[in-house]
């Protein structure tokens, strides 16, 4: 902790707990202390920790080839690619390394796709009031919250915001320069806020009015999070962009955009690039993540699961209708919505052995690993049960 504290930018408020040890819902400290994670080092482990058949193609990959430059095929990447576009509403995918150069490559495409169409001053793209798409620039500019924009002015120009949930606002934002909307179906960072259900197909409707791309920001919410393999599949309506990272190769640092064909065109060779974008290491383990969600029964354990937990949060809520507001989320991405500051909480838990988050200072975040069973969600109901009981 002393080196971390000395000589690592002191940029994260980090608990002082030094983890070593990882496996299924559970990770140990240096002293053997055993936590219970609900937060999946925020939506990445969704399988989790150390998943044995992400291990195990990792480590095939390993012994055979870390790394070729992108002027050179290779398997992992094309049997990945083959996945995510053959379920999905995508045919193209331009792999990267993180979710913020996923929403940067989607910028860039957005743009490019409109000047291409013959666009001229077509470049401005439409986010929406608490959304997070990362900390590079653009994406930082696309972020509508302006905690994250304080220092950094000026930002790169081109972005309106609007409020979520809100067709109207957008269908008013609209003017003669806007080429895209971009926007997470469920908001993360932002509060685990969920879109009414026609919500989505109105902001469809009106990219397809004005002939402006729709970019789903699936990072945190993409790859069996909400309980289908993308949150857009609930809601009947399919994006022309969409970007993924996080969970994407079950701990290691992968990102993707994902686009329709007439839309991935716009780039040609030259246009866009990653050293380390389509890895084959982080590749191989993302084709085992992807044979898992597509055939395995995680898919269906995230759904009961995600109902089950809602419903003990939801009876908690009834007992202490003073401290907690609201509860809201799909599948296992689920926000507690409070009167008071979550902070202390957060801490009681993880002493007590169990790691969520708060965000936004008074929402409870909790993004267990979909392999998540009852018994885990019971305890740490108690422990919420038993922390409000005192307060
Ligand atoms: N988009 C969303 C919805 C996110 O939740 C995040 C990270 O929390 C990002 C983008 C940025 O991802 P990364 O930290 O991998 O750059």
């Amino acid at each position: 902790m002393r080196i971390t504290n000395e000589n690592i930018f002191q940029t994260y408020s980090r608990y002082p707990v030094t983890l070593v040890r990882g496996k299924g819902t559970k990770v140990w400290d240096e002293r053997g202390k055993e936590y219970l994670d609900f937060l999946s080092g925020i939506a990445v482990c969704n399988l989790g920790h150390c998943h044995p058949a992400v291990v195990r193609a990792a480590q095939a990959q390993m012994k055979k080839l870390i790394h070729v430059s992108n002027f050179f095929y290779t398997e992992p990447q094309a049997e990945l690619a083959r996945l995510l576009t053959g379920n999905s509403f995508a045919d193209q995918v331009f792999f990267c390394n993180s979710g913020a150069e996923a929403n940067e490559s989607a910028l860039k495409l957005a743009r490019k796709f409109s000047l291409q169409q013959g666009n001229q001053n077509r470049y401005e793209v439409i986010t929406m009031h608490y959304s997070f798409h990362g900390r590079t620039f653009a994406t930082l500019s696309a972020t509508a919250q302006k905690k994250f924009h304080a220092g950094f002015e000026p930002l790169l120009p081109g972005f309106r915001y609007v409020p979520f949930n809100d067709a109207g606002a957008l269908k008013k934002a609209v003017n003669k320069n806007t080429c895209a909307v971009l926007l997470e179906p469920i908001q993360g960072e932002g509060g685990v806020n969920c879109p009414d259900d026609d919500y989505l197909k109105k902001v469809r409707k009106v990219c397809d009015e004005h002939g402006l791309l729709l970019i789903f920001d699936e990072v945190q919410v993409g790859m069996g999070r909400t309980g289908k393999l993308f949150a857009y599949q609930h809601y009947g309506v399919e994006p022309d962009i969409m970007t993924l990272a996080k969970a994407l190769a079950g701990g290691l640092p992968a990102g993707a955009m994902l686009a329709k064909k007439h839309v991935a065109e716009s780039f040609s060779p030259g246009s866009h690039a990653s050293t380390f974008g389509g890895n084959p290491v982080c590749m191989a383990a993302g084709v085992a993540v992807m044979e898992i969600l597509l055939h395995g029964t995680v898919l269906e354990n995230c759904r009961s699961m995600g109902t089950y937990f809602m419903q003990g949060l939801e009876s908690l809520k009834q007992r202490y209708p003073s401290i907690i507001k609201v509860v809201r989320g799909k599948g296992l991405i689920i926000g507690m919505e409070l009167n008071i500051e979550g902070k202390e909480i957060v801490s009681t838990c993880l002493k007590q052995g169990i790691i969520i988050n708060c965000t936004l200072d008074k929402i409870l975040r909790f993004l267990p690993p979909l392999i998540v069973k009852k018994q885990e969600i019971d305890r740490c109901l108690k422990m919420l049960e038993s922390i409000f009981a005192k307060l």
